[in-house]
């Protein structure tokens, strides 16, 4: 093995047997990363060699396939926290995703230390899983949710965040991407700025983890929170990075099997990090399929790939230049490889409907970020999100097909 790492796009796209499909007639051209991202060939087979060689259940076996089940599981969790570079294995919670990694901090270690008048901060830019879970946060201990600020090209207003800083401030969750512009905040800053005052930290990573690595020592956050679908890994499986000091002073979430060490009707005593979160029979092959995904972007040129992926969203903004009537909603500076953009005369759900036509596939709405939509004041956008295994003939296809839905909309 050399140490040369993979960075050839075509043969990267032969690792993701999905792309090579027509879709109505046309070779598919997936611009729906940002959704979910599709699966290298590797973690298809890592999903199928557990359930045909070594489905069982874990932490419970008295016999051969439990205990390697239970091996393949833990190893995966070592996995992901080199992938993170966590300090233990104990801090990575296996979740369903990005959702239920924010509910389990809203509801243990939010809702056990907030009172009447304390304050959340989050931003104007976030998914609705990192906001509606801290308003019903706020509903049950009085807590008052503070918001950050969106500038008009969609970046952060920072100075306005700096002002909502107060010895109130508890608690502030904030996206590292945001999934409707694309936005690359600075969560580093907003980090410590919240330390400053004492308050702990959340980081929505469901966009960022795909495109760069993430450090969380070096990011000092107390939380961060993604799921395994956008990061090529399957469905149905999620993770809550979480500081020792924390997770063990927090009450558990949800309670049942795998999560107790001794159960009587008198008391029940609470297992160890990491099982005290993860109550009921885990995604043993979710776990499993991700750290195989893992290991597929541990074998890529990842900061090379980064840099293809601005060489892609760089192309989209030439293109919308030079094209009449786009409207480009979210272009701050720092950001990835989103693209939301709207047509003049058109509504973005017919435009989605003819690029599906044309083999292209997007998301319209409003990206599950309806606040941030308001601010804007449209109903969604058009967005088209990029990672590496799109090509520059994909963004140019993708302009071609515009050319034509507006022939024939407008
Ligand atoms: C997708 C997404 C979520 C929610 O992820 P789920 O996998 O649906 O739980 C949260 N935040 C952002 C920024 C996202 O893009």
């Amino acid at each position: 093995m050399s140490d040369s790492k993979k960075m050839d796009i075509e043969q990267i796209r032969a690792d993701f047997p999905i792309l090579h499909q027509q879709v109505n007639g046309k070779p598919l051209v997936y611009l729906d990363n940002g959704a979910t991202t599709q699966k290298p060939q590797v973690v298809i087979d890592a999903l199928a060699n557990y359930y045909r060689t070594t489905n069982s259940n874990v932490h419970r076996g008295a016999h051969t396939l439990s205990d390697q089940a239970t091996q393949m599981f833990e190893d995966a969790r070592i996995t992901m926290q080199k992938f993170l570079n966590a300090e233990k294995s104990e801090e990575i919670i296996w979740t369903r995703g990005t959702t239920e990694s924010i509910n389990l901090v809203a509801q243990t270690w939010v809702r056990s230390n907030l009172k009447v008048g304390d304050e959340i901060i989050i931003s104007g830019m976030e998914h609705h899983s990192n906001i509606v879970p801290w308003q019903m946060v706020c509903e049950q201990t009085g807590a008052v949710l503070k918001v950050i600020p969106v500038l008009d090209d969609g970046s952060l207003d920072y100075d306005g965040y700096l002002k909502l800083l107060n010895d109130k401030t508890k608690f502030v969750a904030v996206v590292h991407v945001s999934n409707a512009l694309g936005t690359l905040n600075p969560v580093e800053d907003i980090i410590r700025e919240a330390h400053k005052v004492g308050a702990k930290t959340l980081i929505d990573g469901a966009q960022a983890v795909a495109h760069w690595d993430v450090d969380v020592q070096a990011l000092d956050c107390d939380f961060y929170a993604f799921s395994g679908h956008k990061l090529f890994g399957p469905t149905g499986l999620g993770v809550l990075y979480g500081k020792e000091a924390l997770l063990n002073a927090m009450p558990p979430y949800q309670g049942g099997g795998e999560m107790i060490l001794h159960v009587s009707f008198e008391k029940t005593t609470y297992n160890v990090l990491p099982y005290k979160f993860e109550a009921g029979t885990p995604n043993i092959a979710g776990a499993i399929a991700m750290a195989a995904a893992i290991d597929y972007l541990n074998s890529l040129d990842r900061v090379a790939l980064a840099k293809h992926e601005d060489a892609l969203l760089a192309r989209a903004n030439e293109l919308a230049a030079q094209a009449d009537g786009i409207r480009l909603i979210g272009t701050s500076k720092n950001k990835a490889s989103v693209f939301s953009f709207l047509i003049d005369g058109t509504h973005p759900h017919d435009v989605g409907t003819l690029l599906d036509q044309q083999g292209i596939a997007v998301r319209t709405g409003h990206h599950c970020a309806m606040p941030v939509m308001e601010q804007f004041d449209i109903p969604g956008t058009v967005r088209a999100s990029f990672t590496f295994y799109n090509t520059l003939e994909e963004v140019d296809a993708l302009f071609k097909a515009i050319e034509k839905v507006k022939m024939f909309l407008l």
